[in-house]
């Protein structure tokens, strides 16, 4: 069953920007999917949608395989990373990562063995009592990673993530997202302006373009790692 199904999804915001108009997609498990186009095509209205962060103006979003609450969202099966790293300042880098944990009633000691995994999984077992503010961009951007990932979600979805880092931060982290991917066989919806990103990247390239948003294209590409 597919992760998620956008059916001629349409959002109007109510400043009369209308931002997507009938735009389809499915998801199927395992997928990693590159979101791609111009700047202010809708890329990141469609991805909080996929969310369940924004509602749709018109048009159906389903998530098959995923446990519906009762306002109609999944529950708890979806990780978001923001370019922006919106951490806890006066947490440490454990803190901000356990809270996820805590919040859906995790008990402490499971709680604590899943952040040490996961901060593990994302190379940043050292840096546990670390403070956000004694960390590097793409340090930041790991400890995000590692709280979406905590909760072992289906879908993955990242808005942009390493847009304002340097260039070898990013490649790097593009290289332990696509190792991630592969390890744990996590649905990724990936939101990126650059051509060269989506194609390191992808198994699946949807480019969109603008006014109104909507799907543009929609193929498979052979990602960097099977191409290794
Ligand atoms: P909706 O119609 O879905 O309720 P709104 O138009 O009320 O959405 O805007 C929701 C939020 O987004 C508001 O806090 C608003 O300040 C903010 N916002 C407004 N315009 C933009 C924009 N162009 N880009 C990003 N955020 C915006
Ligand atoms: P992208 O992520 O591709 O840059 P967005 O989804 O952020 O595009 O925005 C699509 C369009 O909707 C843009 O014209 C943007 O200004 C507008 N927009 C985004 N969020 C809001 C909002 N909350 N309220 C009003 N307009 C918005």
């Amino acid at each position: 069953r597919p992760v998620v199904t956008l059916s001629n999804v349409s959002k109007v915001f109510s400043s009369g920007t209308v931002a997507l108009s009938t735009m389809s997609m499915t998801v199927e498990p395992g997928e990693f999917v590159s979101l791609l186009g111009p700047s202010g095509c809708g890329k990141s209205t469609a991805l909080r949608i996929i969310a369940g962060l924004g509602g749709v103006s018109s048009g159906s979003v389903d998530w098959p395989s995923s446990r519906i609450n009762a306002k109609g969202l999944p529950e708890g099966d979806i990780g978001f990373v923001f370019q922006e790293p919106t951490l806890l300042p006066w947490q440490t880098v454990f803190g901000n990562v356990y809270l996820p944990l805590r919040l859906q009633g995790v008990s402490k000691a499971a709680a604590t063995s899943t952040v040490l995994e996961t901060l593990d999984t994302v190379g940043l077992k050292d840096f546990a009592d670390a403070y956000p503010r004694q960390l590097s961009g793409g340090m930041k951007m790991r400890v995000s990673i590692a709280r979406a990932l905590v909760t072992n979600p289906k879908l993955l979805l990242m808005d942009e993530p390493f847009a304002a880092l340097d260039e070898i931060t990013r490649q790097k982290l593009n290289d332990d997202v696509l190792r991630l991917w592969r390890e744990t066989g996590i649905t990724v919806i990936f939101v990126t302006h650059s051509v060269f990103e989506a194609a390191y990247l992808s198994n699946r390239i949807v480019v969109m373009k603008a006014r109104p948003g909507r799907v543009h294209a929609d193929f498979p590409i052979t990602t960097s790692l099977e191409r290794d």
